[in-house]
């Protein structure tokens, strides 16, 4: 069976969206398409001295709140629609969080596991030499998405202040600390998602300190949740998983443990003691709280009824399709959805883009205090919604996001 495309889902969300606001059918229409998109082809001289041609893409989806903000991806299954999907999904997001942005997406079709240190650096430069006049801090604001690293966006901010003669570190956010960085920004998209789980669970009056957690994925997301449901709540994650397979051991598995087998045999699956399991699998065992952290499609209608967890965070963009969203919520699944769920990334991304233009820097703790009160509002929000008009999360997140996009889009006179 083919993948669902990821934009064909986005569309058919913010269809449902425009019945429950009963969007005026010419305004849907704008919102249904990205205001502008680039297609590059980036030559890179490979370190054995031949030349190669990456496909790259950056989408603008919606810039009517703001400058557009969202990461660049490096996959070898990076697709034109999976990026209109995610650029579409950051116009949501911000939108959600109050946040005076738009959306993008960027993302270069690789395997990045293949490439070596000096071949990233020239695709990231050459990346940046291809689309630099279109993007910058007023007008679209990269960052790192799934196999991007705060190195590899140093390497662009300074292609970008080679191109423009000046040090713009706002160009760019995730850098690392000493080029301009904020403190919180590498754990920011699970601390904004275990705070938003936090508000779920005392909606449910589920105690955290005694649910059993399974994390799906263990990049920057997942294993970053994993040690923080730990360290806030004291929550016990039983099972963990990555592209290579999952582990699972009912007496629990520490984050130090799993990150340290990771580190070694480049997978958790081989974490000892654990029985070995698969991401399939993973998604369907008997515990309070999943998190899904890996990638798109993975909770569809095929395997949402088999689905036991009280709490699904999707830290991951769009791992549920629209038919697994309506079996969730018949089975009283309580998801909370991918642009609310990790929005913690793009908040702190902003508060980058803030210090960068005050050159100020930020504590850890008034970081963690701000993101604090963004997700925490931004959840109550979508809860209200999700009350008032006795409909799903996702479908609630998109009824407040939406409506502030429609409202900026009238007020600026674009329809
Ligand atoms: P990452 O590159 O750091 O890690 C990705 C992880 O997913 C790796 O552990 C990889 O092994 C695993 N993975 C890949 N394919 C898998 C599969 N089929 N099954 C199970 N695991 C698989 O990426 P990340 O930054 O952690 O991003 C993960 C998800 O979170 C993505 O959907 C991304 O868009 C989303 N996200 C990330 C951020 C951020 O700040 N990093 C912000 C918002 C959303």
């Amino acid at each position: 069976m083919s993948k669902p495309n990821p934009f064909e889902i986005a569309q058919k969300q913010l269809d449902d969206c425009a019945k429950i606001l009963n969007l005026d059918a010419g305004v849907h229409e704008v919102l249904k398409h990205p205001r502008r998109e680039f297609h590059v082809s980036i030559p890179i001289r490979m370190d054995d001295g031949s030349i190669r041609v990456f496909q790259g893409f950056r989408v603008q989806y919606n810039d009517a709140l703001g400058p557009c903000k969202g990461g660049i991806r490096y996959h070898p299954d990076e697709t034109i629609d999976t990026v209109r999907a995610l650029s579409a999904w950051m116009t949501w997001k911000t939108s959600l969080l109050g946040l005076p942005l738009g959306g993008g997406k960027g993302g270069i079709i690789c395997n990045p596991k293949e490439l070596s240190t000096g071949e990233l650096e020239r695709l990231s430069r050459g990346y940046i030499d291809m689309i630099w006049q279109n993007i910058g801090p007023e007008k679209d604001v990269p960052a790192p998405d799934v196999y991007t690293t705060p190195q590899m966006m140093a390497w662009m901010m300074d292609e970008y202040s080679k191109l423009t003669g000046s040090n713009n570190f706002g160009c760019i956010t995730g850098k690392p600390l000493c080029v301009g960085g904020s403190c919180g920004r590498g754990d920011a998209t699970a601390r904004g998602g275990m705070y938003a789980l936090r508000e779920a669970a005392n909606e449910l009056n589920i105690d955290l300190s005694k649910a059993t957690v399974a994390v799906q994925g263990y990049g920057n997301a997942g294993s970053y949740a994993h040690s923080l449901v730990s360290e806030l709540f004291g929550s016990k994650v039983v099972a963990v998983s990555d592209s290579k397979g999952g582990a699972y051991n009912r007496a629990g598995i520490s984050a130090e443990e799993a990150g340290r087998v990771k580190a070694e045999t480049s997978t958790v699956a081989n974490t000892p003691g654990a029985k070995k399991i698969s991401n399939e699998q993973l998604l369907e065992l008997d515990v309070d709280i999943l998190i899904a952290a890996a990638l798109e499609n993975v909770i569809t209608r095929d395997n949402a009824g088999n689905i036991k967890a009280k709490i699904i965070v999707e830290l991951a963009n769009g791992p549920t399709t629209p038919e697994a969203d309506e079996i969730l919520f018949r089975n009283k699944v309580h998801v909370i959805p991918d642009f609310l769920a990790n929005a913690g990334g793009v908040t702190v991304s902003y508060f980058e883009m803030v210090q960068n233009t005050m050159r100020y820097c930020w504590s850890f703790d008034e970081v963690y205090q701000k993101l604090n009160e963004r997700m925490t509002a931004a959840y109550q929000g979508v809860l209200a919604a999700s009350k008032k008009y006795d409909i799903n999360m996702r479908q609630a997140a998109y009824t407040v996001a939406v409506a502030r996009v429609v409202e900026a889009m009238k007020m600026r006179g674009w329809v």
